[in-house]
C-alpha cells in the first residue's frame, strides 16, 4: 500500500477534531506477528535496562516486560557487536515462547542499524546522529550545503532503507529534542518545527525509495514541546499525504509521582486528540513498571469506551488559538489574587473530613504548631478549600481562602476570607453577594444553550467560574468552553473542576486507584493547561486522599509549567548504554536537592540525548565513562570526567558558585 492508499481524514489540521473524540486513523504497518496504527488496539511498548550483550538477562527482563503487557520491546545497539547479539536474544526468547517484536535502539552507527535490520522486526533511528557526528556547532549553512548534506544523509541512510524493504523490518523515525543535528538546529533551532523537519527529511528519503513501513516519534521531556512537535508533525505529513503511525512519548520524564504526571500529560495530551499508536511511557524505574502506566494511559481509548461529546452546539476553536504554541489564555486579573498573571490556583475539598481538628489542613500544606499557635505554609499549600456547609471548629489560616455553598455563607457572621460557591441560578437570584470573590458553576451546556446569560454576568469583575462536566469526554467538552468564551470574548477567570467519584474499580489495591487517578487528571487538566486554559484546578475524588490530591494537582501545574513548586529531575530511563545506576543515582541527587524549587537538574545515563536534553535544563548529571561524570550548565560543559564518588558534590558547589543554593530546611 502507498501513502495515498490510506483515507486521510484530516483536514489541514492536527486532528479530526477539537471537540469530541475521534481517532486519526493511520496507515497499517506491519512490525512481526503484530501490526500497529489504522484500527488496531494502541499497542503498549518499552525499553530494556541490561546489556544487550548480556543475553540471558536481556531475555530475562524481556520476558517480564512481555508479561506485564509490553507488546515490543526494544532493546539498544550502541555497536555492530550488540547488533550481531540480538540474534541470540531472539533465539533464546523464541525457545521460550516468545514471540514479541524486538526492536533495535540505534544512534549514530548505520552499520549496527544495517546488521540489526536482518534480525530484528523493527530498527529505530535517531534522525539527529544517524548520519552525523554531532558537534553542538552553530554552524551556518547556505541552501546549496544544506542541500549537500541532505544528499550525504541519503547515501548513509539508503543501504538501510533497503535492507528493511528487503527483510520486511519496519522502522521508527524517532526525533529527540536533545539531539537534532547541528544542520536542523542552524536553521530551525531545537524548535518543534526543527524537530518535525528532522523527520520529514528521512520520511521523504524513505518514500523515494518506496519504502512505507515506517512509525514516527517527536519526544521531548517537556510535555509543552512535545506536544507541539506531534501535532505540527501530524498537520505536515498530511499535508503531504502521508499518515504514518504515531508513538507517543515523553522522554526523561523521571519517576514516582512525577514521572507519571509528566507522562500522562503529554501523552494524555495527544491520546485526547486522538492522535497515538503505541505508547512508551519512560520512568526511571524497573521498565516492566512501565507497561502498567501505558495500558491505563491506552484504555481509556479502547473502541467503544468513548463517547464524544454532547449534543450540544458546536464551538470552534476561536481566530488566533495556536494549537502548536502556548498562549496562556487572557482572562481578567481578580485581587491581584486569581486570573492574568496570576499562578492557576488550587482548591481542596475538605467537606468530608472532620473539621474538629487544625491537623487536617496538613493535607493542604498548612502544618500547624500547637506550640506556636501558628501555622506554617509548605511549597504546596492550596489557595482554597471547599468546605461545603460544613464550619471548622478551630481558626483557619489567614491566607487561606474558605470556599462555602451560597446559602451557608449567606448565614456567617465572619464572611472575613471566606467566599461563595454559587449555581448559575443561585448566583443570578443572590440577595448578598461578596465584595471580593463569587464563585459560580458553570458547564459548556450553560455556555452553548445561553451564552447571553454568562455574558452578561461576566460584567461582575467578582466573579470566577468553576467549570465542570458531566461529559465522559470531558476534556473537549471542558476545551469547548474556553473556545465558547474566547470567541465571545469574555475574560472571567476560570477554575475547571474534574471529578473522580467511585469512577475506578473499587476491589483495586490503593496503589492502583492513585495511579489511575494520577494518570486520569493529569491527561484531563493537563491536556487544558497545555493549550493556555485554566486559572485554576480542582481535583475531587472520594477514592483516594486530600495528601494525593494536592500533590497531584499541583504535579499537573508543575508539568505543564504553569506554576513551579518543586524541583524538577529529567532523568533517563536508563538502557544498556547507561554507564552508572539511574535509579539510585537520581535518589542519591533528589537526597540533596528536593528543596531547590525550581531548579531543573537532567541526570542522563549517557551522551547520546545529553547536551541538547541540558537545553531544558539548569544543570546536567551526565554518564560519560564508566565511573565518570560530566557535570553541565545548561548546554554548557563545566567538568569533564569527574569520579562518580564526587560528582553529586561537585555539582552542589558549581549550585553555590551560582548563587542559586539554599540550605536544606530542618
Ligand atoms: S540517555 Fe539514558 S536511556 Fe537514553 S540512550 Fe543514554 S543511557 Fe540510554
Amino acid at each position: 500500500m502507498n501513502s495515498t492508499e490510506s483515507k486521510i481524514l484530516l483536514n489541514g489540521l492536527y486532528c479530526n477534531s477539537q471537540t469530541s473524540y475521534s481517532r486519526f486513523i493511520t496507515r497499517e504497518v506491519s512490525i512481526g506477528d503484530i501490526p500497529m496504527g489504522g484500527d488496531n488496539p494502541i499497542r503498549i511498548q518499552s525499553m530494556t535496562t541490561t546489556d544487550t550483550m548480556d543475553t540471558l538477562g536481556t531475555v530475562e527482563q524481556t520476558i517480564r516486560m512481555v508479561d506485564a503487557g509490553c507488546e515490543y520491546v526494544r532493546i539498544t545497539a550502541p555497536s555492530i557487536k550488540e547488533a550481531n547479539n540480538l540474534a541470540e536474544i531472539k533465539k533464546e526468547l523464541r525457545n521460550r515462547g516468545y514471540n514479541v517484536p524486538l526492536v533495535a535502539d540505534i544512534h549514530f552507527t548505520p552499520n549496527a542499524a544495517e546488521a540489526a535490520a536482518r534480525i530484528v522486526e523493527k530498527v529505530r533511528i535517531n534522525p539527529g546522529n544517524y548520519a552525523d557526528k554531532k558537534r553542538f556547532d552553530q554552524l551556518e549553512y547556505t541552501a546549496s550545503q544544506y542541500q549537500e548534506e541532505l544528499e550525504r544523509i541519503y547515501k548513509k541512510f539508503a543501504p538501510l532503507v533497503k535492507v528493511c524493504k528487503e527483510y520486511g523490518t519496519a522502522m521508527r523515525i524517532g526525533t529527540n529534542h536533545g539531539s537534532l543535528s547541528d544542520r536542523i538546529m542552524s536553521y530551525y533551532g531545537d524548535t518543534p518545527r526543527g524537530m518535525v523537519e528532522s523527520a520529514m527529511e528521512f520520511m521523504r528519503m524513505c518514500e523515494s525509495l518506496n519504502y512505507y513501513n515506517l512509525v514516527i516519534s517527536m519526544k521531548a521531556s517537556n510535555p509543552q514541546v512535545m506536544v507541539q512537535a506531534y501535532r505540527l508533525l501530524v498537520e505536515t505529513m498530511t499535508k503531504e499525504g502521508m499518515n504514518y503511525p504515531l508513538h507517543l512519548g515523553v522522554t526523561e520524564a523521571g519517576d514516582g509521582e512525577d514521572g507519571r504526571i509528566k507522562s500522562s500529560v503529554g501523552i494524555g495530551t495527544l491520546l485526547e486528540d486522538g492522535l497515538g499508536d503505541t505508547i512508551r511511557v519512560s520512568l526511571t524505574e524497573d521498565p516492566e513498571l512501565e507497561a502498567p502506566v501505558a495500558i491505563a494511559l491506552a484504555n481509556r481509548y479502547k473502541k467503544g469506551t468513548v463517547q464524544s461529546s454532547s449534543e450540544l452546539p458546536v464551538s470552534i476553536a476561536p481566530i488566533g488559538f495556536s494549537p502548536y504554541e502556548y498562549n496562556k489564555r487572557q482572562s481578567e486579573e481578580l485581587n491581584t489574587f486569581i486570573g492574568g498573571h496570576q499562578v492557576p490556583r488550587v482548591i481542596l475539598d475538605l467537606s468530608q473530613q472532620s473539621l474538629m481538628d487544625p491537623q487536617v489542613l496538613q493535607a493542604a500544606g498548612y502544618l500547624y504548631s500547637p506550640l506556636l499557635d501558628k501555622y506554617n505554609m509548605a511549597e504546596q499549600s492550596v489557595d482554597f478549600v471547599y468546605l461545603a456547609d460544613k464550619l471548622p471548629s478551630f481558626t483557619m489560616p489567614g491566607n487561606l481562602k474558605q470556599l462555602y455553598n451560597y446559602t451557608t455563607w449567606i448565614t456567617l457572621a465572619q464572611k472575613k476570607n471566606c467566599h461563595p460557591l454559587y449555581t448559575l441560578e443561585e448566583y443570578q437570584q443572590a440577595s448578598q453577594r461578596d465584595a471580593a470573590l463569587n464563585l459560580v458553576y458553570v458547564s459548556y451546556k450553560d455556555l452553548a444553550l445561553s451564552p447571553e446569560v454568562l455574558k452578561l454576568i461576566s460584567e461582575d469583575n467578582t466573579l470566577v467560574f468553576v467549570l465542570v462536566t458531566d461529559q465522559q469526554h470531558g476534556m473537549a467538552d471542558q476545551r469547548q468552553f474556553f473556545f465558547g468564551l474566547e470567541n465571545l470574548n469574555i475574560r472571567t477567570p476560570v477554575i475547571t473542576k474534574r471529578s473522580y467519584l467511585s469512577s475506578f474499580d473499587s476491589t483495586e489495591e490503593m496503589s492502583k486507584l492513585e495511579s489511575d487517578f494520577q494518570l486520569y487528571a493529569s491527561t484531563d487538566l493537563g491536556a487544558l493547561l497545555i493549550d493556555g486554559f485554566g486559572d485554576g484546578i480542582w481535583l475531587e475524588s472520594d477514592q483516594v486522599s486530600p495528601k494525593v490530591i494536592v500533590s497531584t494537582a499541583f504535579g499537573i501545574l508543575q508539568a505543564t509549567r504553569s506554576r513551579i513548586s518543586k524541583t524538577e529531575y529529567i532523568s533517563c530511563p536508563s538502557c544498556g548504554r547507561t554507564l552508572f545506576d539511574l535509579q539510585e543515582t537520581t535518589q542519591m541527587i533528589r537526597s540533596r536537592t528536593s528543596h531547590l524549587k525550581g531548579v531543573k537538574i537532567g541526570i542522563m545515563g549517557c551522551i547520546v540525548n545529553g547536551p541538547g536534553e541540558m537545553a531544558d535544563a539548569d544543570y546536567g548529571y551526565v554518564g560519560m565513562g564508566p565511573g565518570k561524570i560530566t557535570l553541565y550548565r545548561g548546554k554548557e560543559v563545566v567538568k569533564k570526567s569527574v569520579n562518580k564518588e564526587n560528582a553529586l558534590d561537585e555539582l552542589i558547589e558549581i549550585i553555590k558558585a551560582d548563587g542559586i543554593w539554599i540550605d536544606q530546611p530542618e
